[in-house]
Parts: C-alpha cells; sequence; structure tokens
C-alpha cells in the first residue's frame, strides 16, 4: 500500500473510533440526564408565551396555458398564529413546550338591564 493510502486509512480509522467513544459518552449522558429529569422535583420558571407565526403565502397554481377542466390557479394563504407555551425547570433545565391549551370561563356578574331600579 502507497504510504498516503496507508496514511488516509488511519485516519479515517482513528476518527472513526473517536466518533464512536463520542457518541458512547454522549448517550451515557443523555440516559444520566433522562433519569435525572425524572427525580427531580421540577420547580417552573414563568410560562412564556412564544406562538408560531408562520407568514402568507402563495401555492402556485398549474402553469398558464395547460388545459383541462381542473386547471388550478394560485392560491393564497394567509399568514396564521398558532399559539404556544414554554416553562423550563430552573433545577434541571427541562424544556417544556406546548401548543395545548384549556379554555378557560370567567364568570361576570349579570345584574340585568333592570339593574338599580330596584
Ligand atoms: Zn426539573
Amino acid at each position: 500500500m502507497e504510504n498516503r493510502a496507508r496514511e488516509l486509512r488511519e485516519i479515517v480509522k482513528r476518527t472513526n473510533e473517536e466518533v464512536n467513544k463520542a457518541n458512547e459518552k454522549s448517550d451515557r449522558a443523555r440516559n444520566e440526564l433522562r433519569d435525572y429529569e425524572r427525580r427531580c422535583q421540577h420547580e417552573y420558571s414563568k410560562t412564556i408565551y412564544d406562538p408560531i407565526y408562520t407568514s402568507a403565502y402563495t401555492i402556485p397554481g398549474d402553469k398558464p396555458g395547460t388545459m383541462g377542466v381542473d386547471w388550478r390557479g394560485p392560491t393564497y394563504v394567509s399568514a396564521k398564529t398558532e399559539p404556544r407555551w414554554k416553562r423550563t425547570c430552573t433545577r434541571c433545565g427541562l424544556e417544556q413546550i406546548t401548543t395545548r391549551a384549556k379554555d378557560s370561563i370567567t364568570k361576570i356578574p349579570d345584574f340585568g338591564e333592570g339593574a338599580g331600579r330596584w
């Protein structure tokens, strides 16, 4: 085998071993962190409202000149904002993200039309 080829093979072999070692270390740390998070008595920071904004865009329609009854022109899709919330545990750093929310109904006193007349 020529010198340069042997050198390159050795570099590939050695760096692969380094990558494998680093991956194993990363996997172990990830598992340990998962256990840590599981045992943690989470204390969450203030919930942050962090909506996902998608700007408006246009779906290009069929090329002009293409014939047929099912020809479709461009379609405009308006911008939308999807609510999302985030909170982070101040102890272990676990970040929770959700787009789910429950509706809350607030009771407002209603004295009716005749309020103050009685
Ligand atoms: Zn925690």
